[in-house]
């Protein structure tokens, strides 16, 4: 039997407010999950998280050291710390759900009743479904994806992790890309994991991983539009866009951080109208939250 829920994670104050939105977003149809890292965050913030989710599950920070360079390379050097979403394959954490759609905390699901549509591409063979990206199509975006968790396979990614090939862009993307090589269409071969040098291999021994595992799908792009995609390809944003299920705002410019008119729209120069629009629907939403908890405060500070 099939248990779903959605997930996000959040390791800082600073993606309380995306978090939220999304779940307010995602609201009615499965349960929606966070991760949150122990003692990494204020009172208030996790307040809001309580509030806005239906379970917080508490993991460790989970950060990668071995790649700074390549997260300087990309220009995101605080994003080491996005192995700690990794923790959604494993069962145990995950328990009692057994397929999880995670999504970044800056996305939002146009909605809800799409957004859950997003089960379906986890077809019955498959371990894992993510969407192209934009900056390299044989990459998969990692920011939306489902899962089915498996502690095999959660050890198996972990020991890539820290003993294995790592991650080739520093994040969790350069890691579950290099994991999940079938899904490009790659061969799911691994690299000759003995030390060639003849040097005496120290690292523990690499967990078993059945490679049915490994058995990849695709999501359509619907399911994890990116700003950059309708920057690149405006025509195909207007030809999809009523199958549209999740924004997603990757990058530097999250809607949260965005300076708004008094009416409450997006104000930023160098954005276009279109994606200055896809910031005003998450403003909606937002703004629709904050007007739903005021209006329950109000009515249980009545009936005190
Ligand atoms: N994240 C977080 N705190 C951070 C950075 C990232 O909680 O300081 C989480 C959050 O869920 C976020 C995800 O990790 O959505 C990936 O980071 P981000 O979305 O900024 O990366 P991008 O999609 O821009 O590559
Ligand atoms: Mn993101």
């Amino acid at each position: 039997m099939e248990s779903r829920c959605f997930a996000t994670l959040v390791t800082n104050d600073a993606y309380v407010d995306g978090a939220a939105t999304l779940a307010h977003s995602l609201r009615g149809c499965v349960s929606v999950v966070v991760l949150v890292p122990p003692n990494a965050l204020s009172q208030a913030s996790l307040a809001v998280l309580y509030r806005a989710f239906d379970r917080v599950v508490y993991v460790p920070l989970w950060s990668n050291t071995r790649n700074a360079a390549q997260l300087a390379l990309l220009g995101r050097p605080e994003l080491h710390i996005t192995y700690s979403k990794l923790f959604v394959f494993s069962a145990e954490v995950m328990h009692p759900f057994n397929v999880v759609a995670f999504i970044d905390a800056d996305a939002f699901a146009l909605d809800p009743v799409h957004a859950t549509g997003i089960f379906q591409h986890l077809h019955d063979g498959a371990s894992f479904a993510a969407a192209a990206d934009v900056g390299w199509p044989d990459i998969f975006n990692s920011g939306v994806f489902v899962c089915r968790p498996s502690n095999a396979l959660f050890e198996a990614l972990k020991w890539e992790a820290d003993y294995g090939s790592g991650s080739f862009d520093g994040g969790d993307q350069g890691l579950l890309n290099r994991f999940f090589r079938s899904w490009a269409g790659f061969h799911q071969d691994e690299p000759h994991e003995v030390p060639l040098d003849g040097s005496v291999d120290s690292r523990p021994p690499k967990p078993h991983c059945p490679q049915e595992l490994k058995r990849t799908a695709r999501l359509p792009f619907t399911f994890n539009v990116t700003p950059s995609a309708v920057y690149s390809y405006l025509p195909a944003v207007k030809e999809f866009q009523s199958n549209m299920s999740i924004v997603h705002f990757a990058g530097h410019d999250k809607p949260w951080t965005q300076a708004r008119f008094t009416d409450g729209t997006v104000w930023n120069r160098n954005m276009s109208s279109e994606i200055a629009n896809l910031h005003n629907m998450w403003w909606k939403i937002r703004d629709h939250l904050t007007e739903t908890w005021k209006q329950e405060d109000q009515e249980q500070n009545k009936s005190a």
